[in-house]
């Protein structure tokens, strides 16, 4: 359980929280309250909600058009995509941020020794999983030898990419649907930041990206949905920070005998990953490394994650397990909510 009985650990928690967060709290209203933007629409397969304070309202057109200029590139599902291009042909040229997120996204891979890799992609149809809502009866367990044959192709180590220009072996194919959003909110605080805006909230599903503070001055405060019922497992407080949340939840399936089959591969198996957690949440200044290590570590699995976060320590994570704990970095715990009705036990990773 988290310590928390004595009132100076309180306040450490507090001042730690507002230096983690870096905000000052209310204490300082701005004489003018800058103007609210917001645009909503539907993309990359999910619901996008931005909401901005100050700066420019065509900043709003320029927000979604950045996403749906990515999703055109990226997106797998559309015929048209480059990404479409380069898993029929084996070779395409991507733009600059194409190929950013490509460089950053394949040093992940390693980084995460394949837990993440873009090009389990086939593996993912097989198993139905090529759009948020799979087609009733789409989803389906595919046989073992189709999953033997489909392995043979995925290895992330055999992606070039060369200049802007990338090149797969002849038979692979990739998406990058573990990582996209998490680039796009990241880049688009670095659009709002550069357009003078400094208070943001960024909702690409449940991606979340917050530009600075809350316009009062306090922390945003990102709610981590309960991978098992409706509701919250907490809050999380937190300013220029990305909120990442991967869980067997958002999309599966039950076969006939009522197991569950969710979109998260093991590219090790080309099974579903059942490594013992329900969720994983990640909070960082990257927010393309929060969504790639939110999908990599349920990979994982609950020991390999904590082992992957005592060895790198630039991001702090929750991670709900299926016998029922609520695993948190200490950094975590310090900007952490329980809800009142968690039914998780609380348990923080030590810290060395
Ligand atoms: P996320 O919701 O960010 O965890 O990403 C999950 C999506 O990434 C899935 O819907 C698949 O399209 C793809 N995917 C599934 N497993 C993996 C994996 N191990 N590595 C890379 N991409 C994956
Ligand atoms: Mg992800």
């Amino acid at each position: 359980m988290l310590r928390t009985t004595k009132p100076a650990f309180y306040i450490l928690c507090l001042l730690t929280a507002l230096l983690l967060t870096g905000c000052g709290g209310s204490s300082t209203p701005s004489p003018e309250p800058a103007a609210e933007h917001s645009v909503e629409f539907f993309a990359m397969d999910t619901y996008m909600s931005f909401r901005f304070y100050g700066g420019d309202a065509s900043m709003e057109k320029q927000l979604s058009s950045f996403v749906t200029d990515m999703e055109k590139e990226l997106s797998v599902v559309r015929e048209d995509s480059a990404v479409s291009e380069l898993n029929r042909s084996g070779s395409v040229q991507l733009s600059d941020a194409g190929a950013d997120l490509l460089r950053q996204t394949l040093s992940l891979c390693a980084e995460t020794d394949g837990a993440l890799d873009i090009s389990v992609y086939p593996v993912v149809r097989a198993w139905g999983f090529t759009s948020a809502k799979p087609a009733e009866g789409s989803s389906r367990i595919p046989a073992r030898d189709t999953l033997a044959a489909l392995l043979e192709k995925v290895d992330y180590r055999q992606i070039r990419l060369e200049g802007n220009r990338v090149f797969l072996p002849e038979g692979m194919e990739i998406d990058l649907g573990a990582v996209a959003k998490g680039y796009a909110g990241g880049a688009m605080a670095v659009m709002l930041k550069d357009a003078g805006v400094e208070s943001a909230l960024l909702a690409l599903g449940g991606n979340i990206q917050a530009v600075g503070c809350k316009p009062d001055g306090s922390p945003w405060r990102v709610g981590i949905q309960s991978p098992d019922k409706d509701g919250l497992l907490g809050v999380l407080s937190v300013s220029d920070r990305a909120v990442v949340t991967s869980g067997g939840y958002e999309r599966f399936f039950a076969d006939d005998d009522g197991n569950i089959w969710w979109h998260i591969m093991d590219p090790g198996t080309g099974f579903p990953a059942k490594s013992g957690l329900l969720s994983v949440t990640i909070t960082g200044e990257n927010g393309l490394a929060c969504d790639a290590l939110s999908t990599a570590l349920f990979v994982m699995g609950p020991d390999d994650a904590v082992r992957y976060w005592q060895s790198h320590r630039d991001f702090e994570m929750v991670l709900a397990t299926e016998d029922g704990r609520l695993l948190l970095t200490p950094g975590a715990a310090e900007i952490f909510e329980p809800d009142e009705n968690l039914s998780y036990t609380v348990e923080v990773i030590r810290n060395d």
